[in-house]
């Protein structure tokens, strides 16, 4: 009887007109408190206007190659893929980036991994997606399955952003069946047991940039091992591994060696930016 009584009473205050009113009133005040601009151009009310919204989209609309200039990438599997040796005779793995690491596309991938803006993925995933079907389909179109990798992310990173921005993205595309046929995601390799040592990129002062090819490979080798999923990898199982942003190739190439390991054939990566190669190593057979 009393719980009647009370239903009828909420339903009187749900109705009411003020409540309506007050609900608006509370929004606008969050939006005052919480002001909410784009991370690009920082209009103000959302996340990314349509403007840049329209931006990235065109940035992101034809993946290309981005292996060369990214000098800590290993070697390709011999002729899949490969663009072809360098003038050193050494082809990198190939890469498949959905665009370059610049302005609009930097902005939102930052702020989605480091400033909490969950709500710029859908963007970041649409043009990942795009990467993702263009490498599915040029770097192992033979292969029945191909098991996307990601790269890992470290724990420490994970806890203070509260979220792994790789796995986000991937999780939602797998969700909403939008990966490339005959693909599935597999978190096979994860941060070893020392990262501390492994991942602190400075030695005696030097800075990852100042290390060479070698050195930045070398710097991270040991860093990763086989997570529990990498009983999926069969001797020959096709593998891409998946990461946010290409510099040198450092962290796919330590992901690479782990999976090779394991006896994956690793076709290649994919990466929603890359940085610029340097001034005349562009890649001539890009798209
Ligand atoms: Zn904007």
């Amino acid at each position: 009887m009393w719980k009647a009584g009370l239903e009828r009473r909420l339903d009187a205050v749900r109705l009411h007109p003020t409540c309506g009113r007050l609900e608006g009133a509370l929004r606008e005040f969050g939006s005052l408190i919480l002001p909410t601009e784009c991370v690009v151009c920082e209009l103000p009310d959302n996340s990314l206007c349509a403007g840049c919204a329209a931006t990235l989209r065109r940035a992101t609309v034809r993946p290309f190659r981005a292996e060369q200039g990214a000098e800590a990438l290993p070697e390709a599997v011999c002729g899949l893929g490969a663009a072809g040796p360098d003038a050193d005779g050494f082809s990198p793995l190939p890469v498949m980036a959905a665009g370059s690491y610049a302005r609009a596309l930097s902005a939102a991938l930052l702020a989605f991994k480091n400033h909490g803006h969950t709500d710029i993925g859908r963007w970041l995933q649409a043009a990942l997606a795009g990467a993702l079907h263009e490498a599915r389909w040029t770097l192992c179109a033979e292969a029945a399955e191909v098991l996307l990798v990601p790269v890992p992310a470290r724990g420490a990173s994970t806890r203070r952003r509260g979220y792994d921005p790789l796995s986000l993205l991937l999780g939602g595309l797998d969700r909403r069946a939008e990966l490339p046929a005959g693909t599935s995601v597999a978190a096979a390799v994860r941060i070893g047991w020392r990262p501390r040592t492994a991942w602190t990129l400075t030695s005696g002062g030097r800075t990852q940039k100042a290390l060479g090819r070698q050195g930045r490979r070398q710097n991270l080798v040991g860093s990763m091992e086989a997570a529990p999923l990498m009983r999926l990898i069969r001797p020959g199982r096709a593998c891409l591994i998946v990461d946010d942003v290409l510099t040198t190739g450092a962290t796919i190439a330590e992901t690479a060696r782990v999976l090779r390991n394991a006896g994956a054939v690793v076709s290649g990566a994919v990466v929603i930016a890359a940085t610029p190669a340097p001034r005349g190593k562009e890649n001539s057979s890009a798209r």
